[in-house]
């Protein structure tokens, strides 16, 4: 499956790394950390990437296995072989009004055959991820988007997208094992436990180039994480999340989160939940990224356009949820139906 990158950054690094790290086990190797080994047929090792977009000088005029890991980068480097297909990181959209550029990546994405976009710039960009997926839907390319700033959230986008029969997937993964998965977990299962909840926050730290660029661009992530949490519980208004508490170095790509939930049980007594969850940020981005492009790839080859249904259990910003619970269990059945079809 021929895939192209906007933004080489730890998510890519991840992703193009961890794809090297399963190939070297062999088709029959051990898979940990994948939790859909076959998705409508394709394997993690069946992705390729043909096409990588950045801006940064350190970056762009390299080839992509030399690019993962140029500064501020500092996912781990695996030892994997690098990839088959190396393609030399271009500049991609800078401003989002430059018609001109905005065609030359659909050229681009046309030339390689690509299959599917993988948005994966910093959070805050909300004018350059809809030029991406513009260009992306020019070229008649699927899209999966995991940042907060809205491309599947667009009603012209996703109408765009419906007509040409392109798959448009977002916006913003759900982590494979991440703080807004575990905090829901912990508030459903009061829920079910019927417990009442007093108060609950959470807060995330880490040492990468995202958690830097949250300090000033938080809100959306906030908003989002917010909708997350909805997926799982209905009330949320007691639950505070603090998505980037600060930038500390020393963690590199790791994250901290911690938190805390508060409740009332039999005769208003107290119960009182502290978890602390540290995982490596990329790859628990990654994880879920190697299910969306696979959902998308196989979308497009069937020319099912707009959003995927299967989509909606690993992002957190769905598009299509107006009953969040009832969606999700359709949603996971799609994607258990994905998961079951074997390799053609
Ligand atoms: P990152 O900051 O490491 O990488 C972003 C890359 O985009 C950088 O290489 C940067 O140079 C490049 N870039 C900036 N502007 C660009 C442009 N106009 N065109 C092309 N490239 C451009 O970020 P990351 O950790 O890889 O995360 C990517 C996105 O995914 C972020 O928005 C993040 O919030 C989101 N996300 C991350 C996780 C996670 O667990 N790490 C989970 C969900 C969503």
């Amino acid at each position: 499956m021929k895939l192209a990158v906007a933004g080489v950054g730890n998510n890519v690094s991840a992703l193009v790394q961890g794809i090297g790290y399963y190939r070297r086990s062999g088709a029959d190797g051990p898979l940990p950390g994948v939790t859909h080994p076959l998705l409508g047929g394709l394997r993690v090792t069946d992705i390729e990437v043909v096409a990588a977009f950045d801006l940064a000088d350190n970056k762009t005029g390299r080839p992509l296995s030399e690019a993962l890991f140029a500064a501020p980068n500092n996912y781990p480097e695996l030892d994997a072989p690098p990839p088959a297909e190396d393609p030399e990181v271009v500049p991609g959209i800078a401003d989002p009004e430059d018609e001109a550029r905005i065609d030359q990546v659909a050229k681009i994405l046309r030339e390689q055959e690509a299959e599917v976009l993988l948005y994966s710039l910093p959070t805050g960009l909300p004018e350059v991820a809809r030029a991406y997926g513009r260009a992306a839907l020019a070229a008649g390319v699927a899209v999966v988007n995991c940042t907060p700033d809205p491309m599947a959230g667009l009603p012209e986008l996703r109408a765009e997208a419906e007509a040409k029969g392109v798959p448009l997937v977002g916006d913003d993964l759900q982590s494979h094992f991440g703080s807004s998965i575990v905090h829901g977990s912990l508030l459903a299962l009061l829920e079910e436990r019927g417990l009442t909840l007093s108060g609950s926050y959470q807060v995330n730290m880490g040492g990468n180039a995202d958690f830097e660029n949250l300090r000033t661009h938080g809100e959306g992530k906030q908003a989002s994480k917010h909708r997350a949490l909805r997926q799982k519980v209905r009330r949320t208004d007691a639950v505070t999340v603090i998505p980037s508490a600060g930038f500390v170095s020393h963690l590199g790509d790791r994250k901290v989160a911690h938190m805390s939930v508060e409740a009332r049980g039999w005769a208003d007594m107290p119960v009182r939940l502290d978890v602390t969850l540290q995982v490596q940020d990329s790859s628990n981005a990654a994880g879920v990224i190697i299910d969306l492009v696979r959902i998308a790839a196989v979308a497009r080859r069937r020319g099912e356009g707009g959003f995927p249904v299967a989509a909606t259990p690993l992002l957190k910003s769905p598009t299509l949820v107006e009953d969040p619970l009832l969606q999700g269990r359709h949603a996971r059945e799609a994607l258990a139906e994905l998961s079951a079809e074997k390799d053609g």
